[in-house]
C-alpha cells in the first residue's frame, strides 16, 4: 500500500486532501498505513451491504444469466472509470473510489423496479430513495463497531454518497445535507462519481442489451454517439461475428465519453482556476461533465436505451414480477410484523414506539431494501407458499 504521506503528492489544489477532511462524526484515529479516505474505502468493502451487491439486479435479474452486470460489477466499473478520470485531473483517487464503491449500497432488490415499488409502499411514510438509503446504511444500519452504529465514514465520502435529496430530507440530515439547502456544489470527487456512474451504465446496459438480444447490433447506426464506432468497426472487420463486434464497439464508446469528460472538465477547471475545494463548492454549477458538443448526444443515447431496453417487454415483465414481490412483502411485514426475524421485529417495536406508523414502515423498508434478489424471492415463497418451510 502507498504510504499516506506520498499518496496525494500529485493532487491538484482543487482536490480533497485527507489531512483537510472535515472528519468523522465520532472521532477515531486512523491506522498509520491508511489516510481517512483509504480507511473509508476499506470500511465500505468490508461491509455486509457491499457483499450483497453481488446478488442485486442492475437491469437483468441475477438468474437470467451469469454474464450480465450485477450491482457489484456495475459498482466496480464505476470505480474504474472514475479513478481513471481522477488521475488525469489530479483529483483524490482514494476518495473517488470510496464514493464509487458506496454509491449504490442503498439499492433494494430487483433494480429500479424494486426501488419504485418500495417508494410507492412508503408513500405515506416519507418515501424510499436508494440514494438516501445508501447514506442510512453507512450512517446507521451497518453493525460493525461496538460503540456506535454505522461505518462512521468521513464527511467527504458521505457528501459524495448523497447525490440528491429533497429540501425537507436535507434539513433533517444536518451538515451533510446543508449544500441542498444552501444551493452549493459537492466536491469534484463527488461530481466525478456521478458522471462515471452514467458512463458506466450507458455502456454496460448497451452491452448487456446486445447480449440479451433486446436490440440488434445494426440499431447502433441510428444513434449519433454509436454510429461512428459501429461503421468504422464494421468496415474494418467485415467478417467478424456480432458478439466480437459489440466487444470492439462498446469500449470505444466508453473511451470516447471518458476522454470527453476529462477534456471538458479540464478546460472548465483551467478557466475557473479554483485554488481550494471550497471554491468548487461555492461555484454556481457543477464542473465535471461532458462537453457542450457531446451532452446532447448522451441525452439521445439515454433516450434510446429508455425506449429500446428499459421499456422492452421482457424487461417490463420482470419489473412487474419484481414490483409484485416487493409490494406483497411490504404489506405482509407491515400488517403482521411478528413474521419478521426477531432482531428486526425488536427494532420495529422500538421505532414504532418513537415514530409511530412511520417508524414501523421504515424498519420494514430497511429489511426489504437489504435483501438480495434471491433472498427476496425466497422470503416471498416462505411467506406465501405453504409447501415451503417458513
Ligand atoms: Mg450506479
Amino acid at each position: 500500500m502507498v504510504e499516506p504521506e506520498t499518496a496525494h503528492l500529485a493532487l491538484a489544489r482543487y482536490a480533497c486532501r485527507p489531512e483537510a477532511s472535515r472528519g468523522r462524526v465520532v472521532p477515531q484515529p486512523d491506522a498509520p498505513s491508511a489516510d481517512i479516505f483509504q480507511s473509508d474505502r476499506g470500511r465500505i468493502v468490508h461491509s455486509a451491504a457491499f457483499r450483497r451487491l453481488e446478488y442485486k439486479t442492475q437491469v437483468f435479474v441475477n438468474h437470467e444469466g451469469d454474464l450480465f452486470r450485477t450491482r457489484l460489477t456495475h459498482t466496480l466499473e464505476v470505480a474504474q472509470i472514475a479513478r481513471n478520470i481522477a488521475r488525469s485531473l489530479g483529483l483524490n483517487e482514494d476518495l473517488v473510489e470510496a464514493i464509487a464503491l458506496a454509491h449504490d449500497l442503498g439499492h433494494p432488490p430487483f433494480g429500479h423496479a424494486g426501488q419504485s415499488a418500495l417508494n410507492h409502499c412508503m408513500g405515506q411514510h416519507g418515501g424510499f430513495e436508494h440514494n438516501l438509503q445508501a447514506l442510512r446504511i453507512v450512517d446507521v444500519l451497518e453493525e460493525r463497531y461496538a460503540q456506535f452504529d454505522g461505518l462512521n465514514l468521513s464527511y467527504e465520502t458521505r457528501e459524495g454518497i448523497l447525490k440528491h435529496c429533497s429540501l425537507s430530507d436535507a434539513q433533517a440530515l444536518g451538515e451533510v445535507g446543508r449544500r441542498f439547502v444552501e444551493g452549493s456544489q459537492p466536491s469534484l470527487e463527488a461530481q466525478l462519481v456521478n458522471v462515471a456512474d452514467e458512463i458506466a451504465y450507458l455502456c454496460h446496459d448497451l452491452d448487456d442489451a446486445l447480449r440479451a438480444e433486446l436490440i440488434e447490433l445494426s440499431a447502433l447506426r441510428d444513434v449519433a454517439l454509436l454510429a461512428g464506432p459501429y461503421l468504422a468497426t464494421k468496415t474494418r472487420f467485415p467478417a467478424l461475428n456480432e458478439r466480437r463486434l459489440a466487444h470492439e464497439i462498446v469500449p470505444q464508446v466508453q473511451l470516447a465519453l471518458l476522454c470527453d469528460v476529462t477534456r471538458a472538465t479540464s478546460e472548465r477547471l483551467c478557466a475557473l482556476n479554483p485554488q481550494h475545494p471550497d471554491e468548487v463548492r461555492a461555484h454556481d454549477s457543477t464542473l465535471v461533465g461532458y462537453s457542450s458538443l457531446n451532452h446532447p448526444l448522451v441525452v439521445e443515447l439515454r433516450s434510446f436505451l429508455n425506449q429500446r431496453v428499459y421499456r422492452h417487454y421482457r424487461v417490463e415483465r420482470m419489473s412487474a414480477k419484481a414490483q409484485r414481490i416487493v409490494t406483497e412483502l411490504f404489506q405482509a411485514f407491515y400488517e403482521r410484523p411478528v413474521v419478521l426475524p426477531p432482531p428486526d421485529f425488536a427494532r420495529l417495536q422500538k421505532e414504532e414506539k418513537q415514530h409511530g406508523a412511520a417508524g414501523r414502515a421504515r424498519v420494514v423498508a430497511d429489511y426489504i431494501a437489504g435483501m438480495t434478489d434471491r433472498y427476496a424471492s425466497l422470503e416471498y415463497r416462505r411467506l406465501f407458499d405453504p409447501m415451503v418451510r417458513a
